[in-house]
């Protein structure tokens, strides 16, 4: 693992730390998959291979590998929701929408079944004196919100505000952290409308020292740190926002929206 350079410089911004790590592939097996909840899938997967997996950070994403019809691999991004070394097991949640081959391989999953995945290669570990965690973002990003949100220290003052498609779309995490959390009810077909998400952030105080995450549609996700940025004066340092996948593109993602000229 290497560690280098931290991109937010100024020494009262947060740190964003680049950890990289060598792309390692494995071929895990399926041991159990539930529907967590309507819209969402959990797949358990297991093996040897997965020796020496190491996530440093909640919104990492590994690439899963899934056989194309025409014999070349299938990749896409999924975030590793929870690695257990003790058990060895490394849980996935995959959005369930009616559109690609990653969302259909997880509706047919079943124990026994392998997947390939490679990764997580590069992380970014974000550290300095954050106050206050405003985690945002639609059913694609609950596995890194989750994972965020059970892995702040305890006591540490976070705000989820997530969109779903209803009530049993939304999903309780286990913390020590004061969390609050807001869901936003919409279809999946508005995924790319961020109308729900800003009519909530406009109500809430986003105290000094906040560190914004967003993972969502690309629109939603550039429309929102928009938002962030105009309206309420957050500075580029202390937001994140990643467009998770993009309506109406196969494989497509924005991996900081920040960087689009
Ligand atoms: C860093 C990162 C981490 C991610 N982690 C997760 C994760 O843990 N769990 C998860 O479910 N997703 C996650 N995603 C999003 C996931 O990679 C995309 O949704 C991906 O496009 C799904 O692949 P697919 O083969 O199902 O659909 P694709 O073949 O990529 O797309 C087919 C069609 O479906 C549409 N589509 C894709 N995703 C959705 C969606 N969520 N809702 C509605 N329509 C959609 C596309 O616009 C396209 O029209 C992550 C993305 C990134 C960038």
């Amino acid at each position: 693992m290497k560690l280098f350079q931290s991109f937010f410089g100024a020494s009262d911004s947060p740190r964003v730390v680049r950890v990289r790590q060598e792309l390692v592939k494995r071929k895990l097996n399926v041991t159990a998959v539930k529907r967590l909840t309507p819209h969402m899938i959990r797949v358990t997967l297991t093996g040897a291979d997965l020796v020496g997996f190491n996530s440093p950070s909640p919104d990492d994403h590994i690439k899963i590998f899934i056989p194309g019809l025409d014999g070349v691999p299938i990749r896409r991004d999924y975030t590793p929701r929870r690695y257990d070394p003790q058990n060895g097991t490394l849980i996935l949640d995959f959005v369930d929408h009616h559109g690609g081959p990653a969302a259909a391989w997880a509706r047919a999953a079943k124990p026994g079944d392998r997947l390939e995945i490679g990764g997580p290669r590069g992380s970014q570990v974000v550290s300095g004196v954050i106050d206050h965690w405003l985690l945002v973002g639609d059913e694609t990003a609950l596995p890194a919100i989750g994972r965020r949100v059970e892995e702040l220290p305890a006591q540490t003052s976070v705000t989820t505000v997530v969109a779903v498609p209803g009530t049993e779309d939304e999903q309780t995490f286990v913390t020590d952290a004061c969390h609050v959390a807001h869901w936003i009810h919409r279809p999946m077909e508005q995924a790319d409308a961020a109308a729900g998400i800003l009519a909530v952030l406009k109500k809430l105080e986003i105290p000094d020292r906040t560190f914004v995450w967003v993972g969502a549609e690309a629109r939603v996700a550039r429309v929102v740190r928009q938002y962030l940025l105009d309206e309420r004066k957050v500075p580029a340092q202390w937001i994140k926002a990643s467009g998770y996948w993009m309506k109406g593109q196969a494989d497509a993602s924005v991996k900081d929206v920040g960087d689009e000229r």
